[in-house]
């Protein structure tokens, strides 16, 4: 099994069996992402206490890489504080894009990696961002909130 495929074995199966699917019964922050170019979505919610994402869970449809990003998303992000969300968004980005970068929070056996395969179909990287892009409208509209 070459990498490619073991790739691919990690995003279907979060697409077959996803984590944190659902929605949180205590949420402050629910957020909806669309991706007109693939037809998928994603609805977000998270309770942020503390600066910390304590939880996280979505719903959507779509295609196996925008489901399956968002299922790796939250099993990486439930725990996380603010700042820390706010790096690894960066760095997932850099993945994705195929931009070189050094990474404080993604090691090379992390799910997140398997993503890096989109980098080459500019096309799919909005499908791979779409639960990102909703984290982080979320959780700016959040930190706002705080500010008043
Ligand atoms: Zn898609």
């Amino acid at each position: 099994m070459d990498l490619d495929d073991l790739y691919q074995e990690i995003i279907l199966e979060h697409y077959k069996e996803p984590k944190n699917q659902g929605r949180v019964d205590a949420a402050n922050v629910e957020v909806e992402g669309r991706n007109p170019f693939c037809g998928d979505e994603i609805k977000l919610t998270m309770l942020v206490k503390n600066g910390l994402i304590q939880d996280v869970k979505f719903t959507g449809s779509g295609c196996a890489i925008s489901q399956s990003s968002a299922s790796v998303m939250t099993e990486h992000i439930k725990g996380k504080t603010v700042a820390e969300v706010k790096e690894l968004f960066q760095e997932f980005g850099h993945l994705v894009r195929g931009e070189s970068h050094s990474h404080k929070h993604i090691n090379n056996m992390d799910e997140l990696t398997a993503f890096q395969g989109v980098s080459a179909y500019p096309t799919r990287v909005k499908c791979a961002m779409l639960a990102w892009n909703a984290l982080r409208e979320g959780i700016e509209r959040e930190l706002e909130k705080e500010g008043e």
